[in-house]
């Protein structure tokens, strides 16, 4: 397994930024993980697992430490009985499609979500009324601290609304989940309908990481960003998007600073107007 020096973290995120990682390195199971994690140690390095990056906003200064993608990952899919294991490199799309192929209810609302399973778990992904936590079952993980290997049950996992608690210094390297017996027809079409909706409603033509905010008790944070004025919002190359507020979007030479400039701005707006503090949904890697 190759360690990477100097590695560009924008090929490494679904919003093409960030500066350089000090290291980065692409195992492709258990072995090569643990091997890698004792490598960081010995050296006293910081390190960060990841997945697709589909949620992570890496700095303009890249990050001093190891950065491990796991996007090579584990790439098994397999189904036992009602459920069905995946390794935590898996599209969360392959999963949903392969379930829905497979005739299994439970993850259709779940498509078009982009990341990985270990990456759709940390953040218990969710859409449509539905959480990573309503199919999940238990997942195999890896302590960061011992590097030892041990399975959690979805309770023990305490997932909540973009959270996890029970993963907190632990990699996920495999997940179970349970489904029901479905119309495998009537699965694909409505798969389908939601990656329609999802199209129609998001700005999926430009490159970004999904809601930057949680949703408030008040309304959901894009609806709060609206009602400030600041849809169509640059600074840089990045822009608050016309087409759903929640999404700051990269035009395509955006720095991680503008984006933030455009984060910075809406939280203020929006706790001027409506009293309410925005809480990102997305993730910082490096220095801010
Ligand atoms: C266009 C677009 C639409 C989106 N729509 C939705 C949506 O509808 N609903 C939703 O919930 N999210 C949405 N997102 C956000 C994103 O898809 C999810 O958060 C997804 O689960 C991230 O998966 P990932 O593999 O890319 O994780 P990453 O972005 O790589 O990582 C996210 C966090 O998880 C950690 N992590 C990743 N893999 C592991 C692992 N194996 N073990 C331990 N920790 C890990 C990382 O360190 C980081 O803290 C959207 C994003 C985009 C770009």
């Amino acid at each position: 397994m190759k360690i990477l020096e100097g590695e560009p973290l924008a090929k490494y995120c679904s919003y093409r930024i960030g500066g350089k990682a000090a290291y980065l390195a692409l195992p492709k199971d258990t072995e090569e993980l643990v091997a890698l994690l004792t490598w960081a140690k010995a050296r006293g390095l910081d390190f960060e697992v990841i997945g697709f990056g589909a949620n992570i906003l890496f700095s303009d200064s890249g990050y001093p430490g190891l950065i491990i993608s796991l996007r090579d990952f584990e790439m098994f899919c397999v189904r036992k009985d009602d459920s069905v294991i995946a390794g935590a490199g898996v599209a969360l799309s392959e999963l949903v499609n392969f379930a829905c192929g497979e005739g299994l209810s439970g993850a259709e609302n779940l498509a078009g979500i982009p990341g990985s399973v270990g990456g759709a778990l940390r953040m218990n992904a969710g859409a449509f009324g539905v959480e990573i936590k309503d199919i999940l079952i238990r997942a195999n993980t890896l302590s960061y601290k011992s590097v030892k290997e041990k399975v959690l049950s979805v309770d023990e996992l305490v997932l909540s609304y973009r959270s996890s608690k029970g993963l907190n210094g632990r990699a996920v390297l495999a997940a179970e989940f349970a489904f029901k017996q479905g119309d495998k027809s009537e699965l694909v079409l409505k798969q389908e309908e939601i990656k329609r909706l999802r199209a129609e409603r998001h700005p999926l033509e430009h490159l970004s990481c999904g809601s930057v905010f949680k949703r408030t008790e008040l309304a959901p944070a894009g609806k709060l960003i609206e009602e400030c004025g600041l849809k169509g919002e640059r600074a840089g190359g990045a822009e608050i998007s016309q087409k759903h507020a929640n999404f700051i979007i990269n035009r395509g030479n955006a720095k991680a600073k503008d984006v933030r400039e455009l984060i910075r701005l809406a939280r203020s707006e929006v706790l001027k107007r409506f009293g309410v503090v925005l809480e990102e949904e997305v993730r910082y890697l490096g220095e801010f």
